[in-house]
């Protein structure tokens, strides 16, 4: 093997990879020790052979997780769009960093163009976007952002000597927040964890209680997450109560969308799940989530504040590297960043969204969401199953019934394990309420309602061995 044909061999590789990946089992599974011992990662290097190269690729793509199957129903995000793919492929070639447009032309345009068509479904005028590496950094860039908004300051003198700054979130909000109020000198005291109402909601009451004390108290409150689908249980904070509280308490009011943002691209979807977006300060969406564009691949979008990332992030001399345009226009999205080097993930997103349309994904969607109503619908007739708290949007927690005299925290993880160790599927967990439940999200091109009935059969199935053979201590 050449470097000549490189490309040639590779692509037959991905290629049959790409056709197996519905097929079978979502991986080959083995514990770290053994899969240590096949994979031989300490065989001698340097040799340049491009055939020894390619047997490590075949390696990998042999043990890798099949994202794509539909047994893999781990996480928020499965597989990847295929124009997606293309585009990370292209962008691998030609690798180069988005952010000087002298270094990334195209990408910079395709940024821009994305970002404006973005800003105007959403519904913000005079704002401003980036694409970020994810949904966690665009927290904590806002989060930034609300820093500096309450205490303008701060980026010079920091916090030392300032009124204490208290920001607010969903009990279940995303751990991101923490990180970011530990980051940004905020300190994870002074994020308020909300109490929610029975569906998991931010309860406005107990939010105006806790932004009532904190002032008292002397603290400004400055900044107020709502969660657009959390994490767990997919609830949606209420705008409309959040937003008249903004108006008495001046806070920032972000929507973390990372995962139920995706409504935005229905209309249908949008009226029932995000109601008054547009009114909100920031917004952040993941494209890599239930949109399926590769990882990774995050937009955040501020309001009325079109200068806000210049000047929260332009630090230092950057003179050697960044250039304005002859009318003063930003060209350079280095500039608005917290990174210097960027990757290019505009042109996977550009070659989505060209590919699919608002439509396309709209539909994607909504068909997500009818697929969780089918499922909802199955876990309640099928009487080893119940649900552990209703479905609010596109989340569904639930489990199987553990025998007498086994818990019911212990048996979800043993059926869970089991599953994955016998490669019949992978499925996430998490903890409502302090009972843990098995969280199953369609996020999955591949998945249908045959695939649903698979992987509740393979859980029935399970649950049939573990209750007929406990699992040994
Ligand atoms: C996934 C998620 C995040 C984190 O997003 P990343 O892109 O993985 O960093 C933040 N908030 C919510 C609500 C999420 O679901």
């Amino acid at each position: 093997m050449e470097a000549d044909n490189i490309f040639h061999e590779l692509l037959q590789r991905l290629e049959q990879y790409h056709r197996d990946l519905t097929e079978g089992s979502f991986v080959r599974y083995h514990e770290p020790e053994e899969l240590k011992a096949i994979l031989r990662l300490d065989r001698p290097e340097g040799r340049g052979d491009w055939t020894e190269l390619m047997a490590w690729v075949e390696q990998y793509l042999a043990y890798a997780v099949k994202t794509a199957n539909p047994g893999y129903l781990n996480r928020m995000w499965a597989g990847a769009n295929l124009p997606s793919i293309i585009g990370e492929m292209v962008t691998a070639v030609t690798n180069t960093s988005a952010c000087t447009y002298e270094t990334a032309p195209v990408s910079t345009l395709m940024e821009q163009y994305l970002l404006r068509e973005l800003l105007e479904l959403v519904g913000f005028s005079h704002g401003v976007g980036q694409m970020t590496t994810g949904s966690s950094n665009a927290n904590m860039i806002v989060m930034m952002a609300a820093r500096n908004n309450a205490c303008a300051q701060s980026k010079t003198v920091g916090l030392f000597g300032q009124a204490r700054l208290v920001a607010f979130v969903n009990r279940d909000a995303h751990y991101s927040m923490d990180r970011a109020a530990a980051i940004l000198g905020i300190g994870t005291e002074q994020l308020i964890k909300v109490a929610t109402d029975d569906h998991g909601r931010m309860d406005p009451q107990a939010l105006e209680q806790a932004l009532l004390r904190v002032e008292q108290e002397g603290g400004v409150p400055f900044f107020v997450a709502a969660t657009a689908g959390t994490t767990v249980r997919g609830a949606y904070d209420p705008l409309e109560p959040l937003l008249a509280l903004r108006e008495r308490f001046g806070f920032w009011l972000h929507v973390d969308g990372a995962w139920g943002g995706a409504a935005v691209l229905s209309d249908r979807l949008r009226t029932r799940f995000l109601p008054l977006l547009e009114q909100a300060d920031s917004f952040t969406l993941d494209f890599h989530k239930m949109l399926g564009t590769a990882l990774m691949c995050n937009v955040l979008l501020f309001n009325n504040r079109p200068d806000i990332l210049r000047d929260i992030c332009s630090a230092g001399d950057e003179s050697y590297i960044f250039r304005q345009g002859a009318d003063g226009e930003i060209r350079d999205l280095g500039t608005q960043s917290l990174q210097c080097g960027r990757r290019v993930d505009a042109l996977k997103l550009f070659l989505d969204w060209k590919f699919y349309g608002l439509e396309g994904f709209g539909r994607r969607v909504e068909g997500y969401l009818e697929l969780c109503r089918y499922a909802e619908q199955r876990i309640l007739e099928l009487e080893e199953l119940e649900m552990v708290v209703p479905r609010e949007s596109f989340n569904l927690c639930f489990r199987h019934l553990p025998p007498p005299g086994v818990s019911a925290e212990e048996f979800t993880i043993a059926l869970r394990n089991r599953m994955q160790q016998l490669e019949r599927g992978l499925v996430g967990t998490g903890y409502v309420d302090g009972q843990l439940a098995l969280r199953l999200l369609v996020t999955n091109q591949n998945v249908d309602q045959g695939a649903i009935d698979t992987f509740l059969d393979n859980i029935l199935l399970t649950g049939r061995e573990l209750i007929a053979q406990p699992p040994a201590e």
